[in-house]
């Protein structure tokens, strides 16, 4: 039976992808492969549990994919222990989370006023409601993150965690220092490269494996996967807590955070996105790969540039990375209103806090732009320029709906060029 209701929404989406200019930071276009499996028979499957060691019947097929998915990501990344489970990014910190701490301990985080993540102990998410979140942020001056200042808050309220990584930071992390300043206060440091990890993969950023404890990220930003978590560890190593098994041995972390995930934060686990997991880390292997992160990080350069050159503000003054963050207040127009008028001309942005904002969450001073998503679909350095023109027509003229239909009508026929997903 066929659900019309539900397949005319989905032809609208898939023409609404199509048709427009994806500038949201934190998407991507997944490949068919990876959508198909998605949608494939593994969603039928309970497999609660860790291959080999399952709580349900029947698991041998499952098995051999999650393990074959483990192996692939500890290819991709170098490194020795995975866990493809988590449902989600924000899942994989709270697993983290759960198997690392107590109640009532401190965490030490990247403000999300500047860019840090809800889940690294913001008052709305349970992090920030369960443990005592404590905050670094960037300088007012330069938009960088002052590593001696993190020094500083660590020293002085003793963190039991400390975590690196942002949803809206377009700068490269300095894991090296953020490791000594963990190991001086004897902290764990997590590194959650929920946005940069196809960046990572890819070896266009530094690698935070060799430095961080404990990795964290989602699989369906720059990594361009089905939309879902991951945990990583470099290296396995006894807890810190001296907890011990009933064989008397130490516990390993990696078994803390398999714990941590299942039976600790979730139920059974995603199957068909597992699977898909799997395909995206193979696909991310690929010398192909990564010629797409280098030219994710070109465009970003480019549109950087191109912003600059018409004196646009760009938080850190502007990108190592696949994102920017534009700063209105110097063109008197807030991010809640830039981002109304770049969707009517079909150019998807979010609005975004900048550092120091004087305005809402709600209303906001910038607004952040990504170049994963155009990327894969093809779009150059010169069409990044084009973007920038298109952008700064639409803020000029945000209260003039003539003219955004003009620009959605040149953005629609441009991104005719750009074929996606095609026999749907
Ligand atoms: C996106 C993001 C997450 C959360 O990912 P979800 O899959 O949306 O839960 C966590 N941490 C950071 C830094 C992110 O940017």
């Amino acid at each position: 039976m066929r659900d019309i209701q539900i397949e005319t929404l989905l032809q609208k989406e898939l023409v609404r992808q199509r048709q427009g200019l994806e500038l949201i930071a934190s998407e991507n276009f997944a490949s068919k492969a990876v959508m198909k499996t998605m949608g494939s028979c593994l969603t039928n499957k309970y497999a609660e549990g860790y291959p080999g060691m399952r709580y349900y019947g029947g698991c041998e097929v499952i098995d051999e994919i999650e393990t074959l998915a483990i192996d692939r990501l500890n290819d991709l990344f170098g490194s020795t222990y995975a866990n493809v489970q988590p449902h989600s990014g924000a899942q994989a910190n709270a697993a983290i989370f759960l198997a690392l701490l107590e109640p009532g301990d401190t965490i030490l985080g990247f403000e999300l006023s500047h860019g840090g993540h809800l889940s690294h102990g913001s008052p709305v998410n349970f992090s920030g409601k369960v443990y005592k979140p404590i905050f670094y942020g960037v300088e007012e001056e330069s938009g960088l993150i002052n590593m001696e200042k993190v020094a500083k808050l660590a020293e002085l309220h003793k963190p039991k965690l400390i975590i690196c990584g942002a949803s809206a930071y377009p700068r490269d992390w300095d894991y090296k220092r953020f490791r000594q300043i963990a190991d001086s206060v004897g902290a764990l440091l997590l590194g959650d490269i929920a946005h940069p990890a196809g960046l990572i993969a890819g070896k266009q950023l530094d690698d935070p494996i060799p430095h961080c404890h404990v990795i964290s990220s989602t699989t369906h930003k720059t990594l361009r996967g089905p939309r879902g978590g991951l945990i990583l560890m470099g290296e396995d190593f006894e807890n810190p807590w001296g907890r011990i098994n009933k064989k008397g041995e130490p516990i390993m972390m990696s078994s803390v955070l398999n714990s941590g995930v299942f039976p600790g934060m979730q139920g059974g686990p995603l199957e068909h996105v597992i699977a898909a997991k799997a395909i995206a880390f193979e696909e991310a292997s690929h010398e192909s790969f990564i010629e797409y992160t280098k030219q994710v990080i070109s465009n970003a350069k480019t549109m950087a540039k191109a912003l600059k050159s018409k004196n646009y503000t760009l938080a850190s003054g502007g990108t190592d990375n696949h994102l920017l963050l534009i700063d209105l207040r110097s063109k008197s127009i807030s991010g809640k209103k830039a981002e109304k008028a770049l969707v009517k001309a079909d150019i998807t942005v979010n609005k975004n806090m900048v550092p120091f904002d004087d305005k809402s969450p709600f209303i906001t001073s910038g607004i952040r732009i990504g170049t994963a998503a155009i990327t894969t679909r093809g779009l150059d350095n010169e069409n990044c320029e084009q973007i920038v023109e298109w952008i700064d027509e639409a803020l000029l003229n945000a209260d003039n709906e003539l003219k955004l239909h003009h620009i959605k009508i040149e953005v629609n026929r441009f991104m005719g060029q750009f074929p996606l997903y095609q026999d749907q």
